[in-house]
């Protein structure tokens, strides 16, 4: 559960003062005291997130950011002096996720952590994969497996899975798919939908020895679970 934070301060004091309290919270810190010592290892090591001091003898910590954004999507909390406004301003655009105004509350700084490191990790685990009887579907990367093997789908085959698999266990019928997979403005008979789920079946189905797509006899189609 320790998240390890990089400390990119020049400032010993407050850098050894933020270093106690983060390990004290059961952090692993790691410090650098330059703009380039910090850039090197936010480059070369993975932190769960690094904080970074503005004025930085070498390299500024703007500058620093800017080069971590291109490699990296790691948490940033920018450590400003007292009203550098402009600081704030740009250090958001650099791709800082938050700053914090010197001299700060250690409970303020902490809770400024937390949030970010809420933020990024609910995004990481976020994925869009839909799955069932060994077919995996992911939304993201519009692409089909099944037991690992990827399968070619054209568009209309691969939305009218979708669908399918977006509502595992309930029966959806030939109408409510065609608008979906065809579009509300196509003009033709329902039973287009069955020429797709022919061609999933020949696909996927007959393909691995499964039975993904069932049959509701003057209803429609449905996915069920394992
Ligand atoms: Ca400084």
């Amino acid at each position: 559960m320790a998240n390890r934070i990089l400390l990119i301060e020049d400032e010993e004091k407050i850098a050894r003062f933020v270093e106690l309290e983060l390990r004290h919270e059961g952090n692993e810190v790691e410090k650098a005291f330059d703009g380039r010592e910090g850039l090197d290892k936010a480059l070369s090591k993975d932190y769960d997130l690094i904080l970074l001091d503005v004025m930085l003898p070498q390299l500024n910590g703007l500058e620093v950011l800017r080069r971590i954004r291109l490699e990296k999507d790691v948490p940033v909390i920018l450590l400003t002096a007292r009203d550098a406004v402009m600081d704030k301003v740009s250090g958001l655009d650099a791709g800082a996720d938050d700053y914090i105004t010197k001299p700060f509350a250690i409970e303020e700084l902490l809770a400024r952590i937390r949030v970010a490191l809420k933020r990024r990790g609910k995004g990481a685990v976020e994925t869009h994969q839909l799955t069932a009887h060994g077919v995996v579907l992911d939304e993201d990367r519009y692409e089909v497996t099944v037991n690992g093997e990827p399968v070619e789908l054209t568009n209309r085959e691969f939305e009218l899975l979708r669908m399918l698999m977006r509502n595992k266990n309930i029966v959806l019928d030939r109408e409510k798919l065609m608008n979906e997979v065809c579009g509300y403005d196509y003009i033709g008979e329902t039973n287009i939908i069955d020429v797709y789920v022919r061609y999933l079946r020949t696909k996927i189905d007959d393909r691995y020895g499964i039975k993904l797509i069932q049959t509701i006899r003057g209803v429609g189609y449905v996915i069920k679970d394992n």
